[in-house]
């Protein structure tokens, strides 16, 4: 059964109070918005550790953006390597930079900051190197262009399905976008990202998630009926009822 948004909003409080107190992240770099992408580019579907170490090692290893431009793929998924599909990254990473530099002749996209929300989305989703990537809009318009947006990647719609914070059947991006922002105040929208993104390293992986181990457990439906099935096998091969 669908979860209210009362069991919604209680599940919220809970994740809020208590993964804050085992992960209490930094707050994140203020960066333009190209830079922006390109984080997004590397923080997509992995942890914000990994992420961040692509990320100052493409400013670390490169003089500049031009020089990732017109530098080798095989030379940016090397300085980005620690990343799950280096290569793929390292091909959007070329091709975004190249975009903007035929269309700006310049690295500097602070432009989008006077057009307004939408009209930057638009712009920023026409970009062929991102096109369609609603995470990659979502988290520019979250972290550079001070919108209310909760970008989705696929461990984060992992943990929000599993945790009854996001339907199962539905399927349209947008739309769970949509019903995820409704419920988290924009001020708390980065930190319910690396919350999120936490528990989806930690303890929510995509095979056998150690419910046992999470904090949410006890709200969890997933949780919840995962520590049942093992109480069940315990009792019927005589082990003792995991706590
Ligand atoms: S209880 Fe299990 S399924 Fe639920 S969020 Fe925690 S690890 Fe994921």
């Amino acid at each position: 059964m669908p979860a209210t948004t009362n069991n919604k909003q209680r599940v919220l409080t809970h994740l809020f109070t208590t993964i804050k107190k085992r992960y209490d992240p930094p707050e994140p770099a203020a960066l333009p918005v190209l830079e922006q992408i390109i984080y997004a580019i590397c923080r997509e579907g992995t942890t914000r550790e990994l992420a961040d170490r692509a990320y100052r090692n493409l400013q670390e290893r490169f003089f500049d953006w031009n020089e990732v431009r017109v530098s080798s793929i095989r030379e940016v998924e090397e300085a980005i390597a620690d990343l799950p599909h280096a290569e793929a990254r390292a091909q959007k990473l070329i091709a975004l930079l190249q975009e903007v530099f035929e269309t700006t002749f310049s690295f500097d996209l602070e432009l989008l900051h006077k057009k307004g929300l939408k009209q930057a989305a638009k712009h920023i989703s026409k970009y062929e190197a991102v096109k369609g990537n609603d995470y990659v809009v979502a988290w520019v318009m979250q972290r550079a262009l001070a919108g209310h947006a909760i970008p989705l990647d696929l461990p984060t719609l992992r943990v929000l399905r599993r945790l009854g914070l996001l339907e199962n059947e539905q399927e349209d991006l947008e739309a769970l976008r949509g019903s995820i922002e409704h419920l988290i105040p924009k001020a708390r929208g980065p930190l319910f990202n690396e919350i999120i993104s936490f528990l989806a390293n930690e303890y929510c992986w995509e095979d056998e998630p150690n419910c046992s181990a999470c904090a949410l457990c006890s709200d969890c439906p997933h949780g919840r009926e995962a520590s049942s099935r093992e109480a069940v096998g315990a009792e019927r091969s005589g082990r003792p009822k995991p706590r």
